[in-house]
């Protein structure tokens, strides 16, 4: 195991921030699995998961059990980590720049699409290591310019080149759920059982640009614009990659994280990253997968005291009352303002604040049937 630090770019005279990565197995073994925790900053169960994968994985390198590459990064966003306004941590966007952490990652598709044009051939394995070296490439010559931008590119340093990619997240309050697109759901079905999801959220493409998407959608993008420009080569879909949503933010403690580290160590010996005395055996799937497309975002027109009587993990119907918002100042009946399940569905994540503005978001849940379009994830 190696412990390596990456210093940031300095934003200012007299600061420097710097990320730690763990790295385990032999450089260049296959799979290559990166895993990354709280890159939105206040989301900190990933992190306790960390700790507690890293123990499993040291021990497992002693043992002489890495057959992959595995690197860690339990701290994904020292800058977010840092942020902090009215006593409350502020990390899932950046306060210069009011950018989500978790967008505006570069279009990696279209960034090394001329450049591989001429380096594709008959041989897919052969294809799938020119567009690695071509966007290590790319990514060594982008000069960043803020600390936001040397961040992401950092962070695509260490996992561009990943067969597997768990960017670790949560939500708000929570059951486990994971998003990921189409293209990765079949190696990702075991770590959905393994992790027993509520909910798994697939899309084509979620759209913003969020970590990783643009590290998935590199392959099977790419493969379209070769397609598209006439280059008829085999390219593989190359890295499966998915954000992971370790239930709510409140939800920090040993027992969900030793556990679901174990899950995560299961799905590192199903991989092959570990060695495994037995194929480690999975349990059935505790959901349907659900496009994202057809994810309802419930919002209350009207502000007021939010009171759920639902909660995450409850399957409703539609016209089922979710929450129930409470103006106590108004006159007559309009005191109270029910708000409804519009899809059916699992009730997969609610807010934590229980005072909601006009237009505010109540929860989500996950509807068998899309009916949005565009950009499909929040803020
Ligand atoms: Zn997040």
């Amino acid at each position: 195991m190696q412990r390596t630090e990456y210093p940031l770019l300095s934003p200012s005279l007299g600061s420097q921030k710097t990320l730690v990565g763990f790295h385990f197995g032999a450089p260049g073994a296959r799979p290559k699995v990166y895993i990354q925790a709280s890159l939105h900053a206040e989301e900190l169960p990933g992190m306790l998961v960390a700790h507690h994968l890293r123990e499993r994985l040291e021990a497992a390198d002693q043992a002489g059990h890495l057959r992959g590459e595995v690197i860690l990064v339990p701290v994904a966003n020292p800058i977010g980590l840092a942020q902090r306004l009215d006593h409350k941590p502020m990390g899932r966007f950046e306060f210069d720049t009011a950018q989500n952490f978790n967008r505006h990652y570069p279009d990696l598709a279209a960034a090394v699409l001329s450049d591989a044009i001429p380096r594709m051939g008959a041989d897919a394995q052969a294809n799938v290591a020119a567009v690695r070296e071509l966007v290590g490439q790319w990514l060594k010559n982008w000069q960043p310019s803020t600390e936001l931008e040397s961040l992401r590119r950092q962070l695509l340093l260490l996992s561009h080149d990943a067969d597997l990619v768990l960017d670790l997240h949560c939500d708000t309050e929570a059951v486990m759920h994971l998003y990921s697109e189409e293209a990765c759901w079949p190696p990702f079905e075991p770590l959905a059982r393994l992790l027993a999801c509520k909910a798994v959220l697939l899309a084509r493409e979620s759209g913003g640009g969020p970590f990783d998407e643009r590290l998935s959608g590199l392959w099977w993008q790419l493969a379209a614009g070769l397609r598209a420009a006439g280059v008829n080569a085999p390219l593989p879909q190359a890295c499966a990659s998915t954000t992971v949503e370790l239930r709510g933010e409140g939800d920090v403690s040993h027992d969900h994280a030793r556990q679901d580290a174990q899950a995560i160590g299961a799905f590192l010996e199903h991989a092959g990253a570990l060695a495994a005395q037995a194929p480690p055996a999975l349990p059935p799937m505790a959901c349907q997968p659900t496009p994202l497309a057809g994810s309802q975002t419930l919002h209350s027109p009207v502000a007021g005291v939010l009171v759920f009587l639902a909660r995450p993990g409850d399957t409703l119907a539609v016209a089922d009352v979710v929450a129930e918002v409470i103006d106590p100042t108004a006159a007559g009946s309009a005191r109270v303002h029910a708000v409804r399940a519009e899809v059916a569905g699992v009730l997969y994540a609610a807010v934590r604040e229980r005072y909601i503005v006009s237009g505010g978001e109540v929860g989500k849940i996950a509807g068998a049937t899309p009916f949005r379009s565009g950009d499909l994830l929040g803020a």
